[in-house]
């Protein structure tokens, strides 16, 4: 169960080595959308430079237009899976149905998007395995509903859950979303589940990812997700929020100097 009455001990999830929770603190980077060989190539060597200890990129995209880019799919997850091949980093991307598990076998961690949080056919079918989950809270979702589907996932037998707070809607129109802080030790508190803050899509503009993460890490996260790419102007998917390689090794700096002295 994901409450921590039945689990006292914080839980730390083994991706192949890679530790996230229980004070093992990890940051996951890459771009939103994964758009072609070069691009991939030049993000996946620049974010391993910097310290991310996963590579992130989407190959199924669940945007709200269905006019919007959708994604490289298949072809996408080719070049993931070629790129975490090539850096060693461990690889996250969304998986939007249960019928792509089997695709998804070589994939480290499988993200489920807030769009996907109560998709409960595909939370119990992620259930079944024992792969690492990131499961990122909903749109307008509660902690309790959020607790809910992690619990979807472990009731089903896979203990391997890491909670992502990315932001909530509110009235509030001059950020994406908004990150909800206090979500940290909520879950903490609530839950032994490691805890992971996506600064990105909280707020969707650049300059505030870097600000965030520093709140991030003070309220006791165990890990960010942060989107970043070679050229955010021409990005396919959501440029206004990545950050440039440079600006992403400038803000490894200042998460080493911090977490040193948690
Ligand atoms: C993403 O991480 O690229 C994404 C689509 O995020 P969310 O599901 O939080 O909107
Ligand atoms: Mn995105």
């Amino acid at each position: 169960a994901a409450n921590r009455r039945f689990h006292p001990e914080d839980t730390v999830v083994d991706v192949g080595g890679v530790k996230i929770g229980q004070g093992f603190f990890s940051v996951i980077a890459g771009p939103c959308s994964i758009e072609s060989e070069a691009q991939l190539t030049t993000i996946a060597k620049s974010v391993k430079q910097s310290g991310a200890a996963f590579l992130r990129g989407g190959a199924f995209k669940p945007r709200t237009s269905p006019y919007s880019f959708q994604g490289m799919e298949n072809d996408g997850l080719k070049l993931l899976l070629a790129a975490k091949k090539m850096t060693g980093l461990p690889i996250v991307t969304e998986i939007m149905s249960e019928t792509q598990i089997e695709d998804f076998e070589d994939v480290d961690v499988l993200q489920v998007g807030a769009r996907n949080m109560q998709n409960f056919r595909l939370l119990k079918e992620l259930g079944k395995t024992r792969k690492p989950i990131l499961l990122k809270r909903g749109l307008s979702s509660t902690i309790e509903e959020f607790l809910m589907s992690a619990e979807y996932i472990m009731a089903g037998g896979n203990p391997n859950v890491i909670l992502c707070e990315r932001g909530i809607r509110t009235f509030e129109t001059m950020v994406r979303n908004t990150l909800d802080i206090s979500a940290v030790p909520l879950l903490k508190r609530q839950s032994h589940l490691p805890v992971v803050i996506d600064p990105s899509h909280a707020a969707g503009i650049a300059w505030m990812v870097e600000p965030l993460s520093r709140a991030a890490i003070a309220a006791g996260a165990d890990g960010l997700m942060i989107e970043v790419h070679n050229n955010p102007k021409e990005a396919k998917c959501d440029g206004a929020q990545s950050l440039t390689p440079e600006s992403f090794d400038a803000l490894m700096g200042q998460v080493a100097a911090r977490a040193a002295f948690e």
